[in-house]
C-alpha cells in the first residue's frame, strides 16, 4: 500500500549525475501465467537499454543504469505481490542507494523511464484523484472509526463504552425505572460525546476528506448531533450496517461509494472541457485528442477506464491513429494495430511529464468519446 512519506522521499530524490529507474507496472489479472511479469518487464527493459546510448549517457552511467535494471528483473522474477493490487511502481538509483517499491490500488501503463529524477507524474496523479475516507462505526455503547485510503483500510479508534442496555418499559416499578431509564440516556450521550471528539482530534491530526456513517439508522439519527460541524459537513453516506462488520466490507463499500464520486467528477470534468473546448482550449473525443497529442499541445488527458478501443501505431515515429488507418500520415511508413489505443496514449502523455486522469466508465465522458484533455 502507499505510504505518502515513501512518495514524497522518492519526489524529493536527485539521482544526478546518476540516472533513476522508474518502472510502471499495470496488473490486468490477479492470477497471470507463471513467467508472464518477467517476459513483460524483461522486454520493456531490451527497448530501452537499446536507446540508453542515443541519448547520450555515458558508458560509466548505462553500466549503473544496466546494473539497476538487473536488480528489477531479478525482483521481479520472484515473483509481485497481487493481493491486494492493480500495479505497481518502482525506483531504482543503486549508486545513490534509492530502492523503493510501491504497490498501488490502481495500475498504469506498463512503462520504464531513465531520468536523472524519478518518474512520479503517475504516482502524484493517483495520489490526488483518491479521497481519505473516515467510516465510523456506532451504537449506544460501542464506536469503530476505520480510515480507507487509496486501497488500505485500518481500524484507528475503538470505543467500548460501559453502558447498561435499553429498560424494557415495564420492568421497573414507579418513578425509579425512570430515574434508570434517563441515568442509561445519559451514558449514552457522553459515550457519544467521547466517540465524536475522539475522531474530532483523529481528523485535526490526520485529514481525511469525507465521513461515512454506519450501524441502526435511527440511532445514527441521534448521534449525528454529537460531531463537530466540520466533520457533520464532510457525511456524504449514511449504512445501515452491523457495526462488526469488517474491515474488507468497509473497504468494498467505501469504494463503491468513491466510485461514484469520481463517476460524479468525471462528468462534471467534460462539463468543464465543454465549455472550453468552445474557446479551443480543451478537446473531447479519440480523433481531437489524438491530434493534440501529435501537435505537442495536450496539457492533460481525461480517459475512460477501462477504455478498450484499439487504435494504430507507428513504430518508427510513435504516432498513433485510430483503428483501420494504414500509413502513417508522418514516414509513411505501414502502421501495427494496437488493442488498447488508450493505454499508449497515456504511456505518451505520461512520459511528457503531464498528468492522466481515469474516469470511471458509465459516466458522460463514455458518450463523449472516452477520451478528452486540456490543451497548452
Ligand atoms: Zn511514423
Amino acid at each position: 500500500m502507499i505510504n505518502l512519506n515513501q512518495v514524497e522521499s522518492v519526489r524529493q530524490f536527485n539521482g544526478d549525475p546518476n540516472y533513476v529507474s522508474s518502472l510502471y507496472l499495470r496488473f490486468d489479472s490477479q492470477r497471470p501465467k507463471a513467467g508472464a511479469d518477467a517476459l513483460a518487464v524483461k522486454s520493456i527493459i531490451q527497448t530501452k537499454k537499446r536507446k540508453l546510448a542515443r541519448w547520450g549517457l555515458t558508458t560509466h552511467q548505462q553500466q549503473e543504469v544496466s546494473r539497476d535494471l538487473g536488480r528489477i528483473q531479478d525482483f521481479v522474477n520472484e515473483g509481485l505481490d497481487r493481493r491486494s493490487s492493480n500495479g505497481l511502481a518502482l525506483f531504482a538509483c543503486g549508486p545513490r542507494k534509492l530502492w523503493e517499491v510501491i504497490y498501488l490500488p490502481q495500475g498504469f501503463p506498463s512503462d520504464l523511464f531513465i531520468n536523472p529524477k524519478p518518474h512520479i507524474t503517475p504516482l502524484l496523479s493517483l495520489i490526488q484523484q483518491y479521497h481519505r475516507w473516515g467510516v465510523l462505526l456506532v451504537d449506544r455503547g460501542r464506536a469503530r472509526f476505520v480510515e480507507v485510503y487509496l486501497g488500505a483500510v485500518g481500524e484507528r479508534i475503538t470505543i467500548n463504552s460501559d453502558v447498561p442496555p435499553k429498560v424494557k418499559a415495564g420492568g421497573f416499578a414507579g418513578y425509579s425505572a425512570k430515574r434508570i431509564a434517563r441515568h442509561i440516556e445519559d451514558r449514552v450521550h457522553q459515550h457519544w460525546k467521547e466517540v465524536a471528539d475522539q475522531v474530532f482530534r483523529y481528523f485535526k491530526q490526520n485529514r481525511f476528506d469525507f465521513l461515512i456513517l454506519g450501524g441502526n439508522l435511527a440511532t445514527l439519527k441521534e448521534f449525528w448531533g454529537s460531531l463537530h460541524p466540520y466533520l457533520e459537513e464532510r457525511i456524504v453516506d449514511q449504512w445501515a450496517v452491523p457495526i462488526q462488520i469488517s474491515l474488507s466490507e468497509v473497504l468494498q463499500r467505501t469504494s463503491e461509494v468513491e466510485m461514484k464520486l469520481r463517476r460524479q467528477w468525471g462528468d462534471e470534468k467534460v462539463g468543464e472541457l465543454q465549455e472550453k473546448q468552445k474557446l479551443g482550449k480543451a478537446v473531447l473525443g479519440v480523433r481531437e485528442t489524438l491530434k493534440a497529442l501529435q501537435l505537442g499541445r495536450l496539457a492533460s488527458l481525461y480517459l475512460v477506464e477501462p477504455f478498450k478501443v484499439s487504435g494504430t501505431h507507428c513504430s518508427s515515429c510513435d504516432y498513433l491513429g485510430e483503428r483501420g488507418e494504414r500509413r502513417c500520415p508522418h514516414c509513411a511508413q505501414p502502421l501495427e494495430k494496437i488493442p488498447d489505443l488508450g493505454e499508449e496514449v497515456a504511456r505518451q502523455v505520461l512520459g511528457k511529464n503531464r498528468p492522466v486522469e481515469y474516469v470511471p466508465a458509465g459516466g458522460r465522458l463514455e458518450r463523449f468519446g472516452k477520451m478528452g484533455g486540456l490543451l497548452i
